[in-house]
């Protein structure tokens, strides 16, 4: 299974959280909020091959811990993966939304002079912000927009754009959910959990736990649930190889790849 967006290190137990990870063989993004949880996260999952730590700065963060920015900017060119980053314009985060964007901006420009990276994105009530923050970044790198909740509209233009998605249980349990995933092109589709964030019926999702998400694809697709992941997997390994071509470049100085690799990201998906 891949999990693409999973706070690891928020779970009540988090080396249990890990332990799981590692046993079960799924792949796992393991997302942070702050700059100061990237390097105890990254030990979390130590021994676990099939997990990646994304180097993050929730939005929600932003107005108590933009003092953390340079401390991301220190560290971007060591992290593959960056995230959970974006802007929320819920109604408990609006009032800070222009701490938020410049914060948003500062991250966009980082990772793009460290040579773009694959980056997993919070857009809640502010999907257009987001999206136009993208658009004047695109030597960022590429994004996935996580848990994405726009409109059809917004989702056509994150299409245009060049962006990925990455659906959980909690997403695809709703109509309009479903409705934006048949929209999504199928080749740069994720699936993820945000646990324990999102909740299943028993409580928080464990990390890993996509099913739903894996059948939903399949229903929207009309194909069979191991096709489907057939596909999500095909997608992964795409994405994992961009994110390595990031790195690279950044260890050699060399212009941004991710501009190039970009444009094919673009092309129109199925
Ligand atoms: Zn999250």
């Amino acid at each position: 299974m891949i999990d693409f967006h999973c706070h690891l290190d928020l779970y009540p137990d988090p080396g249990a959280s890990a332990a799981r990870c590692r046993d079960s063989g799924d792949y796992v993004l393991s997302v942070t909020t702050t700059p100061r949880a990237w390097r105890g996260t990254l030990k979390l999952a130590a021994d676990a091959p099939r997990v990646r730590t994304a180097l993050g700065f929730h939005p929600q963060l932003a107005h108590e811990r933009h003092a953390e920015l340079p401390l991301f900017e220190a560290l971007v060119g060591e992290a593959r993966y960056v995230g959970e980053i974006g802007l929320d314009g819920g109604p408990e985060y609006r009032a800070h939304l222009g701490v938020q964007m410049r914060c948003f901006e500062r991250i966009l420009t980082a990772c793009g002079r460290a040579g773009g990276r694959v980056m997993t994105i919070h857009s809640r009530g502010a999907a257009d912000e987001v999206l136009d923050a993208l658009e004047q970044h695109p030597e960022a790198g590429i994004s996935v927009l996580h848990w994405f909740s726009g409109t059809r509209k917004q989702l056509d233009r994150a299409v245009a754009l060049g962006c990925w998605f990455s659906v959980g249980p909690a997403m695809v349990r709703g109509m309009k959910g479903r409705q934006l995933l048949a929209s999504m092109p199928r080749n740069r589709v994720l699936t993820e959990t945000d646990g324990p964030f999102a909740r299943g019926v028993d409580g928080p999702l464990m990390p890993g736990e996509v099913g739903l998400a894996v059948a939903a694809c399949g229903a929207v697709w009309r194909i069979d649930p191991r096709e489907a992941q057939n596909q999500l997997d095909l997608n992964l390994r795409t994405i994992g190889g961009l994110a390595d071509a990031s790195l690279v470049a950044s260890e050699t100085r060399a212009p941004s790849v991710m501009a190039s690799t970009r444009s094919a990201a673009r092309s129109p998906g199925k």
